[in-house]
């Protein structure tokens, strides 16, 4: 099929969308294909407007009464909101702090908890930070301990037996990333928690790249505990406050290891001894970051408005058009494909890889004419383009868009006058 064709089919679908209004509930900047949602969603319009009163009118005007009239609330509130979308009880999630910091916190209670054991299995192609916190932890307090890592035989997927097979009597922890940074590669979570459990291991999953783009359903999936951001797919702004959860079954078993006054039974008695709280809250550290809390709230709810299972149909329909697009028209410009074929192996990204990847990437961001539309996507070394799709904003045209524009570049040799020099967020 050629391009003319293809947008023709995207066009349709497009018209035929029940999504497709939900563009309008964010800011778009004009000429701009926004492609990285995966890792910066956008601006949802009704946070503008929120910010606003959060600042101008609670802040500035109410000031410290604002606590009792509605911040304190305000985690639980949108806890609340992310545990209905993620498929967990309300009292099975805490909002605050970061996804590494969460990381740390229930790894750290989890290993204490097995201390019987000492194996973390966790695999290649988790993301940095996850692999950084069991080295960490492993350095600094628990030195018996092993990180073993399933390695992915092809860069993109590990299969459900590589990760049994390192499953022992020794596996306190199993982590993992439920959908892959760099390939989208998606795990099926009820299948590795079933494996988990029968090995007597704990599960802790980042959902920072599933959560707002795949189904989740915690409670379903017998998961034990699970972190994620919400900066990426759920739309809370840059350095957003990051979740976690813990099965209600298990929350009375882990510590958390950072005894603060927000984790105390009772913050307001003030009192110079700790004795933590029975609920999830046990798991925060610090008074609650409201200014940032506030976005989270409104991208959630755009979220469940829309309905996950809606945005997931749109985004298994987005991921194959472009998967065919990227077959036909790129491939013999010597770009590969990165993540798996298999609609059903991956989450709301494809990664395109190129050796050029990074001055491709670059010159779809900075293109050469003022009158050439942006197209945003990211890049992730050595030599991958990932192309992020927010199916709550991301058309079906916006995608044949950024297929010509790809092949724009190609053609011309465009990216060759572009520096290989990297600035210091990629
Ligand atoms: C984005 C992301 C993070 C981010 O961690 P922060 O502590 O919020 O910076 C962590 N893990 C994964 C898998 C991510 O994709």
């Amino acid at each position: 099929m050629s391009l003319k064709k293809y947008r023709e089919r995207a066009q349709l679908l497009d018209k035929n969308d029940p999504l497709a209004a939900f563009k309008f509930h964010f800011f778009n900047p004009k000429n701009v294909i926004y492609l990285d949602g995966n890792s910066l969603g956008k601006l949802p319009k009704r946070t503008i407007d929120s910010q606003a009163n959060l600042i101008a009118e609670q802040w500035g005007s109410r000031l410290i009464r604002s606590w009792n009239e509605s911040w304190i609330s305000m985690g639980e509130r949108t806890a609340q909101k992310i545990a209905k979308l993620l498929g967990a009880a309300p009292d099975e999630v805490f909002v605050g702090d970061t996804t590494s910091l969460n990381l740390y916190k229930l790894a750290f209670a989890a290993i204490s908890y097995s201390a019987k054991r000492n194996e973390i299995v966790s695999d290649d192609l988790n993301f940095p930070t996850d692999l950084y916190v069991f080295q960490g932890l492993i350095n600094n307090h628990f030195p018996n301990h092993k990180l073993r890592l399933a390695k992915s035989l092809d860069g993109m997927t590990i299969t459900t037996n590589e990760i049994k097979e390192l499953l022992n009597d020794n596996t306190s922890l199993l982590s993992l990333s439920a959908v892959s940074y760099k390939s989208a590669f998606k795990y099926d979570m009820t299948e590795i928690n079933k494996i988990a459990r029968e090995n007597g291991t704990l599960t802790l999953w980042d959902l920072s790249h599933a959560a707002g783009a795949v189904p989740i359903d915690l409670n379903g999936s017998n998961t034990d505990m699970a972190v994620g951001c919400t900066y990426k797919y759920l739309n809370g702004g840059p350095g957003a406050p990051a979740f976690l959860y813990v099965s209600k079954e298990l929350q009375a078993k882990l510590d958390n290891p950072i005894w603060s006054w927000f984790s105390h039974k009772a913050p307001f008695d003030f009192s110079p001894n700790y004795a933590p709280d029975k609920s999830i809250q046990k798991f925060a550290v610090s008074t609650p970051t409201i200014l940032s809390l506030d976005p989270v709230l409104n991208g959630v709810d755009l979220l469940l408005e829309a309905g996950m299972d809606k945005i997931h149909v749109k985004s298994v329909a987005q991921t194959n058009l472009l998967y065919e697009m990227i077959s036909q028209e790129l491939t013999k410009y010597g770009f590969t494909i990165g993540s798996p074929e298999n609609d059903g192996l991956r989450g709301s990204h494809i990664a395109i890889i190129h050796e050029e990847g990074y001055r491709i990437n670059a010159a779809m961001i900075n293109p050469s004419s003022k009158d050439t539309t942006v197209v945003i996507p990211d890049f992730r070394p050595p030599n991958s383009i990932r192309l992020g799709i927010a199916p709550l904003y991301t058309s079906f045209v916006d995608l044949v868009d950024c297929v010509e524009r790809i092949k724009q570049i190609m053609d011309t040799g465009e990216f060759k006058e572009i520096s290989s020099t990297k600035p210091k967020v990629v």
